[in-house]
């Protein structure tokens, strides 16, 4: 349990007054206290794994009443908790004990605040939802990438304090690359302000880069500038079997190299994976026949509209290069099937199943899930190492992966016949943090630590990181009051 910053002064003072104080700022209608209604939404995660009720759920409207929620929770030594779309998966958006302290809700800060069409960019509070973000740009004819699965509920304040990443970071980058400037409010009750839209700041510290993952300990985001792209005028989207997952990064480059970079998605889905969808959604389609077992979702697109250009065989020219590419891989017997989607709706049916293996994994029974990373040609060794072992453990390793950034969801479930409260667990998560530390992996791809990852963070996160990161803390919130119990161990 992490107590640095947890000092004595951190019991609330005056909860009775800190409330009605509360009421004046931000309306009695958006300050809730207790009731079973609070307890689903507010205090407990997505996953179900930590839950603990707040004291009350404060949801101001904008930047100022933010800051003076804030202010106030400072100086009555409430501890704040900041919730978006409360879909994070490390038990960050939920106290750490009962009744502590206030949670503050950005979900009625929802607006758009601007789209700007020649530089590009749009603005948009903390409670913008993703898809909505997306639906805007969409509208102006342009994208606004960052894509996932809990897109309907997860918001933009959210998606930067965990630094988001998802199905097409390889081609557009994390939520940090995308994002260009932010407005928080600091633990003091400050305002910072970074939403000028620039491109290049070269000014000293970057506060909006510690702000990005920082999980909700060094204040509340309130708003964000964001680069958008081009719309995709064609795309490709495949399904493919590899002989052997070492082979993957080849493929990879493979599509690059003929489409000019034109890869969005390039995701890792085995066959113990498509299985475990196809149970939890009968209604699935298996993309290939024969089971795959190194299957791999990619899609490639192009925004040049010569790529979109049908020739006299019909097919786009973006088309064409990717069959070219596949001809050569096959020909080589490194790609050993490939279907590419001949719809709209056959290339919708393969996103969806993509996106529901975390639904199909939980449904499934019992899983232990690890969000990890290594470098790209690190991940065959790792996956093959740990399969082997855990499998004769008695666990079956359901693996998923955004396999474009060496980004793995690595479950262990437990195997036909075994009972999961029975198989070694803590071997298991041994033996793979031991392998990923020797092949320069990270124990945290793109979901965060929050209260989950604490330990591991402790054990593995280089020293030196870990005592710059509890000044930084100290410095910006020495009273240790911003989403206490979460991202940063006990000394
Ligand atoms: C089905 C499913 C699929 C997912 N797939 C992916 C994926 O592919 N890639 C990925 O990266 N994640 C994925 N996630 C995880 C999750 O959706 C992301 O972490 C998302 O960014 C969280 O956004 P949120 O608005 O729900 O944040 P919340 O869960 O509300 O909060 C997450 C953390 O951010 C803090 N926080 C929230 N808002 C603010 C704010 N305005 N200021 C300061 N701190 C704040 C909270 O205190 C908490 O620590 C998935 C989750 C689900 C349920």
């Amino acid at each position: 349990m992490w107590d640095a910053y947890v000092a004595p002064g951190l019991t609330m003072r005056s909860p009775e007054e800190l409330l009605a104080r509360l009421e004046e700022v931000v309306g009695s209608s958006y300050v809730m206290m207790g009731g079973a209604e609070l307890a689903t939404p507010y205090g407990t995660d997505w996953t179900g794994q930590y839950s603990a009720m707040p004291f009350a759920v404060v949801r101001p409207k904008n930047t100022l009443e933010v800051a003076e929620v804030i202010k106030l929770c400072r100086s009555y030594g409430a501890p704040i908790v900041p919730v978006g779309g409360r879909t994070g998966l490390c038990g960050g958006g939920v106290p750490v004990s009962e009744g502590e302290g206030i949670v503050v809700s950005l979900e009625r800060m929802s607006a758009v605040r601007s789209l700007d069409q020649s530089a590009r960019t749009i603005t948009l509070e903390a409670g913008v939802v993703l898809q909505t973000a997306q639906e805007h740009a969409l509208s102006a004819g342009l994208v606004f990438p960052l894509t996932f699965g809990a897109q309907g509920s997860a918001m933009i304040g959210g998606a930067l304090s965990t630094n988001a990443g998802g199905s097409n970071v390889v081609k557009y980058g994390t939520t940090r690359e995308l994002c260009i400037g932010i407005e928080a409010v600091l633990p003091d009750g400050s305002v910072f302000n970074s939403l000028t839209g620039l491109r290049k700041d070269n000014t000293g510290y970057d506060l909006r880069d510690l702000l990005i993952g920082a999980e909700g300990t060094l204040g509340i985001i309130t708003a964000a500038v964001f680069k958008l792209s081009a719309l995709p005028l064609t795309r490709t989207t495949g399904f493919l079997s590899l002989a052997a997952l070492k082979d993957a990064p080849r493929v990879l480059n493979a599509l690059q190299d003929r489409t000019g970079g034109g890869v969005e998605a390039y995701e890792y889905m085995p066959a113990a994976a498509v299985d475990v969808i196809c149970r939890a959604f009968p209604e699935t389609r298996r993309p290939l026949e024969a089971p795959a077992e190194t299957g791999m979702f990619f899609e490639v697109a192009s925004s040049r509209k010569d790529d979109a250009d049908t020739g006299e065989d019909g097919e786009t020219r973006l088309q064409s290069m990717v069959f070219a590419a596949l001809e050569d891989l096959m020909e080589e017997e490194i790609v050993l099937d490939a279907m590419i989607a001949q719809s709209e709706q056959q290339r919708i049916d393969l996103w969806s199943m993509r996106e529901s293996i975390l639904e199909s994994i939980t449904e499934n029974g019992p899983a232990y899930h690890m969000d990890i990373s290594l470098p790209l040609a690190a991940v065959a060794e790792f996956v093959e190492a740990m399969d082997a072992d855990v499998s004769e453990m008695g666990f079956h390793p359901l693996t998923v992966g955004h396999l474009g950034d060496g980004n793995l969801h690595y479950a262990l479930s437990a195997a036909p016949g075994n009972e999961w409260a029975e198989l070694p667990l803590d071997r298991a998560k041994e033996k793979a943090f031991s392998l990923l530390m020797q092949l320069n992996g990270s124990f945290s791809a793109e979901h965060g630590i929050g209260q989950s990852k604490l330990g591991v963070m402790r054990d593995l996160k280089q020293d030196s990181q870990l005592v710059a990161m509890r000044s930084i803390k100290r410095a910006l919130d020495p009273d240790g009051l911003m989403n206490p119990g979460k991202l940063i161990p006990a000394e």
